[in-house]
């Protein structure tokens, strides 16, 4: 069950992913979650740095596509001026919305990334799904005591995957969320 919340990757923001990082695992299809791994949860549109990564994605022939926890007018509007397939209300970590994506942008497991920054939801769902999972840091840190409950938890769980050698650390930034 533990083993499940392994990111296979962590960055710190997905600005610091790798040139070919995807091309050299292969990957051609990325699911990703919006809020704090895209964009500030607080922020309603895509932000330049949002825009040049789809931009990036694009480039390398990327099929993309957004898989939420959060609703549909928070998607849509993300969404509006970008036009990828999305599933809003997708209950991560379980699968069906992360499986409902894949149909429609027609992603096989073998070449499918999930990339996100929550461990319980994003990374947990990707996993059970069967897919690479990327692991970013959330962009937001004033949250709510709620998510701070959460993330002391999360952090425990990396720790736990660093002591088992099981972590694949792309950048020495990326001890930060480790700590
Ligand atoms: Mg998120």
């Amino acid at each position: 069950m533990l083993k499940k919340l392994y990111p296979d990757y962590i960055f710190p923001t997905i600005q610091d992913i790798d040139d070919d990082f995807f091309r050299k695992l292969n990957i051609r299809f990325l699911i990703m979650d919006i809020d704090n791994t895209l964009v500030p949860y607080t922020c309603p549109e895509p932000t330049k740095q949002a825009h040049a990564f789809l931009q990036r994605l694009k480039k390398e022939n990327i099929a993309g596509g957004f898989v939420s926890n959060n609703h549909a007018a928070r998607v849509e509007l993300f969404n509006k001026t970008i036009g990828l397939p999305y599933i809003c209300n997708a209950k991560k970590p379980f699968t069906a919305g992360i499986k409902k994506l894949m149909k429609i942008i027609e992603a096989d497991k073998m070449h499918t990334a999930l990339i996100g920054d929550q461990i319980f939801t994003d990374i947990y769902g990707g996993n059970r799904a069967g897919l690479t999972t990327i692991l970013v840091n959330p962009i937001e840190s004033s949250e709510t005591p709620f998510f701070a409950f959460k993330r002391k938890y999360e952090k425990m769980v990396l720790k736990k995957m660093e002591e088992e050698k099981k972590i694949c650390l792309k950048s020495t930034d990326a001890q930060n969320i480790l700590q």
